[in-house]
């Protein structure tokens, strides 16, 4: 089976092209290499693109013929998201319509698309199920609802069917791979936290403690990249099973504090770096945990890393090699 990934480059998608070449799929690779790093392409064939350009999709559709398009190709900084509205519905919105329009004149028959707790807003509770009200906070949460409803319209009305990948917080690292995530500036939890304990920053700063919550600070849903690749695979393998297209969150279904985030840091890397109380990020909702039964009832999907210390200390490790190859953050 042949397919494509939009934003193969990236952190979740080069991860997912080299389990995908594992299992011996046949892969290629769209992407601007805007956020994506040239190393990460590692031997997939390439096609150097950018979504919002509807020709170079439909060129490199016309040429690799794919049976399935894996779409991760997106702008996802929920805070810049809130200051740069368009920037995020023209990438994220025009780019999957443009993606959407050269899948169905190529005949693609399978979608798979990279979505977000974020399209949840502000849960009424926890964990949360597929059919919970989608209510989004942000112009990143709404620019992905945007595309699964495009995506259900288009289904509805054409042979293409659609897999829905709700992500949850996504982290860890697979050092055997050499594969992991390489941001000059990460914006992320367990990555700030990681490189505050190499001293790369001064402190990390949690961003508020007076939320509704055990110890005040936000709770997120952390699942190994490991977990969440396997996931793509297992949702495409269901969809084409069943000639049906579905919605999935993907999570444990268990959350971390910050402050429990930064104790388990502090203990894999036992360094005691210095910790700030700082204000609440604007759109952060107090507690995203997932209710993962519709993945693990429907699909093969099975947890195999949900363990909060070997995602950290998986993350730790990728940190100290990137540390040591600096270079990785630069090409
Ligand atoms: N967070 C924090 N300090 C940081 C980065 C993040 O306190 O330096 C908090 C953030 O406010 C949120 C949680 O950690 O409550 C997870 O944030 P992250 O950006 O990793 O993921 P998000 O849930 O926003 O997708």
């Amino acid at each position: 089976m042949k397919i494509l990934l939009t934003g193969g480059a990236g952190y979740i998608g080069s991860y997912v092209a080299y389990l995908l070449n594992k299992l011996g799929y046949e892969v290629a690779i769209f992407d601007n290499l805007e956020n994506g790093h040239k190393w990460a392409l590692k031997n997939n064939k390439f096609y150097f693109g950018d979504i919002r350009n509807f020709s170079q999709i439909l060129e490199a559709l016309s040429d690799f013929r794919p049976d399935a398009i894996m779409h991760f190709a997106a702008y996802i900084k929920v805070e810049e998201s809130t200051k740069s509205p368009y920037k995020y519905y023209e990438n994220n919105v025009i780019g999957s319509l443009n993606l959407i329009k050269a899948a169905l004149m190529s005949n693609v028959r399978y979608f798979i698309f990279s979505s977000t707790a974020a399209v949840y807003g502000i849960p009424k509770q926890v964990p949360i199920s597929e059919d919970s009200m989608c209510n989004p906070i942000n112009p990143y949460g709404e620019s992905k609802l945007m595309v699964e409803k495009i995506l259900k319209d288009i289904a509805r009305s054409n042979f293409l069917k659609f897999g829905i990948l709700r992500y949850f917080n996504v982290a860890g690292a697979d050092i055997e791979a050499k594969l992991g995530q390489a941001n000059k500036n990460p914006t992320h939890l367990i990555t700030r936290v990681l490189r505050a304990a190499l001293g790369k920053i001064p402190y990390i700063e949690i961003f508020g403690t007076d939320y509704p919550t055990e110890d005040g600070t936000c709770v997120r849903d952390y699942i190994h990249i490991k977990d969440l690749a396997f996931a793509h695979i297992e949702v495409l393998n269901y969809i084409k099973k069943e000639d049906k297209s579905e919605i999935f969150n993907v999570g444990y279904g268990k959350g971390y504090s910050v402050k429990e985030i930064i104790k388990v840091a502090k203990k894999i890397t036992k360094v005691d770096f210095p910790v700030k109380i700082g204000k609440r990020r604007p759109g952060d909702p107090p507690k995203l945990i997932a209710d993962p039964k519709k993945l693990l009832s429907l699909t093969n999907w099975e947890p195999k890393h949900n363990n909060i210390e070997t995602i950290i200390k998986d993350a730790w490790e990728w940190e100290c090699y990137l540390n040591k190859n600096p270079i990785l953050l630069e090409y």
